[in-house]
């Protein structure tokens, strides 16, 4: 059984304690829904990367402290490289020269 770090309860706990709750650092627009088009409101509300290799993802100790948080997981190798606090930026790469996604912006002011 895998064992995954939550960095609220700051100790690793089996994997079947946690829920996959979708990419990391995805930002609402910045303009209202109203002020938007099609295109970009459902490139904000469904488009997301499929990332092979190093993704920043968000998870739920759901059957734990019920936080929410962020990891860096490998997907080929579904290794986690690190877990941080929901609301802190993503730490540098690790030793495996993880490239991080920089935060999504849709809808921005132009
Ligand atoms: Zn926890």
């Amino acid at each position: 059984m895998m064992l995954i770090h939550c960095p609220y309860c700051e100790e690793k706990r089996p994997e079947i304690e946690f829920a996959y709750a979708g990419e990391a650092h995805i930002h609402r627009p910045v303009k209202d829904a109203d002020d938007m088009t099609d295109e970009e409101w459902s490139h904000f509300m469904f488009l997301r990367d499929n990332k092979r290799g190093d993704h920043a993802e968000r998870w739920w100790h759901a059957n734990g402290c019920n936080m929410f948080f962020n990891a860096v997981r490998n997907t080929v190798t579904d290794k986690f490289l690190v877990t941080y606090k929901m609301g802190e930026l993503p730490p540098k790469a690790s030793a495996s020269n993880a490239k991080l996604p920089a935060a999504k912006k849709t809808g921005g002011a132009k």
